[in-house]
């Protein structure tokens, strides 16, 4: 991958989001990913033993798994991270991460807390974590309604567990209020150009500078 503003090469970084269920993550998620143009983002699909929503697709959203196969990959290494969540088991697949940043490729981690700090711990320098916070408790619940495609005990659920996740916002490096969808996307967006512009994840930086002192002005 190259540096945002020239040719000089840098390393991948790992871009986590983070909030409640119904803060609007993953609506900026999508946005992010679509915007091939500037951000040439690609998403880290988690596996998960959640039921598959009716607007979700098998090997794009999530690789749905049984349990029985979670527990395999886990207690074989495979996953970078898991955490349980809502009563489901999720987990970010760990050879698929790896070869992306490898390849000097950013990329998306729309995981929890727990997670977030598993992957904070593990590849410390990568990662860039934000945490999306809703502009009112009455709000969430408002989105988590009219997203519709969860029951109400599920929603309910999902309420009570976000208390838990917001009281987590002092682990992340930025956090975004969501009272405007816009706005909190370009804040997101700007995150990511300038972390991308960090001197210390840009090694061919060395390069360029003795380039330009060795280079010869009449
Ligand atoms: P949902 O069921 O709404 O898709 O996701 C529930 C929560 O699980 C969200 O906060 C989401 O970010 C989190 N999540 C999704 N995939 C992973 C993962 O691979 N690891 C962890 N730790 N959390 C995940």
């Amino acid at each position: 991958m190259l540096n945002a503003s020239n040719s000089i090469k840098r390393r991948g970084l790992m871009l986590v989001l983070s909030s409640p269920s119904g803060a609007g993550k993953s609506t900026i998620a999508r946005l992010l990913l679509n915007d091939k143009e500037k951000l040439e983002l690609s998403l880290s699909i988690s596996v998960t033993t959640r039921p598959r929503r009716a607007s979700e697709i098998d090997g794009v959203h999530y690789h749905f798994i049984s349990v029985r196969e979670f527990e395999r990959l886990r207690d074989s290494d495979e996953l970078i991270e898991w955490a349980e969540v809502h009563g489901n088991f999720y987990g970010t697949p760990r050879e698929a991460a790896e070869n992306a940043l490898a390849d000097g490729q950013d990329m998306l981690f729309d995981i929890d807390w727990q997670g977030a700090l598993q992957l904070q711990d593990k590849m410390k320098g990568d990662v860039v974590s934000i945490f999306i916070l809703p502009p009112s408790m009455a709000d969430l619940k408002l989105r988590l309604h009219r997203r519709a495609e969860d029951t109400e005990e599920v929603i309910d659920m999902r309420l009570r567990n976000a208390r838990n996740e917001i009281e987590r916002w002092r682990s992340y490096d930025y956090v975004i209020v969501n009272k405007d969808l816009e706005r909190a996307y370009h804040e997101v967006q700007s995150i990511v150009t300038a972390e991308r512009l960090r001197r210390d994840r840009c090694p061919g930086l060395f390069d360029f500078v003795s380039g330009l002192l060795d280079e010869k002005i009449d």
